[in-house]
């Protein structure tokens, strides 16, 4: 056995090597300060250097602008399903925002905001099992709305927004799973969050990335730790952040940035996705879940003739050293995640083992 794996986990997913031997380095003794990167105070000059670091290299890669504030915050990207509508919605006189149903991830999230404003579900595409993503002429905004929220890549069916939704009112965006994996521009959008567990670190970490005059939209009795201007004001350190993965954070994007930046990792993730593509349409034994036009780079979701087959594919491959293929247990088949950090031999070994496969059975 190889000493490590290809490892297409969905999330917590594969880091880059380098990254993880130089957060094992800085484990025992960062910088020859004689202490460990997680013993260190988070108000210590070294740690804060280590946050504003990460950020600087969030806003060169995003090109973020001056006038977004970048937070690390606690509580994954499920805690944003309700500080979002919590924040946003609260001066709003209708407490009205659209969102758009393309998963769980989505649909975990409009239950959230219910609990805080009236929810206009301007599109579902959960009666096909969430194979596809909308196009702009599919659904009505309301005018009313504070925000169009969305997920820009739904981790689970393996679907991507090709482009994002061209409205009048601010994006709020759940890009979790693929954060970093292609150039946008971010100005049409109020707000960008990320659990950091799939393109950007390790769990427990949560980038959010909201324009300043969203910043004062709370009610005034939301609880301190709920604000974002809390955290906004106090650079992420209200109270003790998530020091570990923040640096190991910062690492992946110094990683991403010496590859080229987001522009560089995107052609290398077309090249990746398109060889797995080319090899579900190619042999008549696997159906992809995806539609066409709707397809991911980071998330590919595939079907066998049958359950037993699938899970005879999934037990193969893990004894080649290729694991976490199975599918999320809401939708079965079969899902190879290829993140920005999944090496393409990776990918190469599966499409080949895909071949073989189908050949034998
Ligand atoms: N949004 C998306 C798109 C996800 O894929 C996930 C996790 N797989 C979440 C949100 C939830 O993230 P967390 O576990 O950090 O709350």
């Amino acid at each position: 056995m190889p000493e490590r794996i290809f490892n297409f986990s969905a999330g917590p997913a594969t880091l880059p090597p380098e990254v993880l031997a130089q957060a094992s380095r800085d484990l025992v003794n960062y910088r020859d300060l004689g202490m460990s990167i997680i013993e260190m105070s988070h108000r210590s000059k070294d740690f804060i250097a280590v946050t504003e670091q990460a950020e600087q290299l969030l806003r060169e890669l995003l090109d973020i602008p001056a006038n977004y504030q970048v937070l690390f915050l606690q509580g994954g990207a499920s805690t944003q399903f309700a500080m979002i509508p919590m924040n946003l919605l609260g001066a709003g006189k209708d407490k009205k925002a659209c969102y758009l149903n393309t998963g769980v991830w989505a649909k975990k999230a409009i239950k959230e905001a219910k609990l805080f404003g009236e929810i206009d579900v301007a599109y579902s595409s959960e009666a096909e099992v969430y194979n596809h993503v909308p196009a702009d002429g599919d659904y009505q905004v309301d005018d009313k709305a504070e925000y169009l929220y969305f997920v820009s890549n739904n981790t689970i069916y393996g679907t991507q927004f090709q482009s994002f939704p061209a409205t009048h009112v601010p994006l709020v965006c759940d890009m979790s799973s693929d954060i970093l994996s292609r150039p946008f521009d971010i100005r049409p959008f109020g707000l960008v969050f990320a659990g950091a567990q799939k393109n950007m670190g390790p769990a427990g970490v949560t980038t959010v990335i909201i324009r300043e005059d969203l910043l004062d939209r709370a009610p005034e009795n939301l609880p301190t730790m709920f604000k974002y201007r809390t955290h906004a004001d106090q650079g992420s350190m209200f109270n003790t952040p998530p020091c570990f993965a923040i640096y190991v954070v910062g690492l992946v994007l110094e990683w991403l940035k010496n590859l080229g930046g987001l522009a560089a990792i995107e052609r290398i993730n077309k090249e990746k996705a398109a060889l797995l593509y080319d090899t579900i349409d190619r042999l008549d034994f696997y159906r992809g879940h995806a539609r066409r036009d709707s397809r991911s780079l980071m998330n590919v979701t595939f079907n066998l003739p049958t359950p037993e087959l699938e899970a005879k594919f999934i037990q193969e491959a893990a004894a080649r050293g290729m694991s976490g293929l199975k599918g999320h247990r809401s939708v079965g088949g079969c899902r190879a995640s290829i993140y920005n950090a999944f090496p393409r031999e990776g990918v190469e070994q599966l499409v080949e083992f895909m071949a073989e496969f189908a050949k034998n059975n």
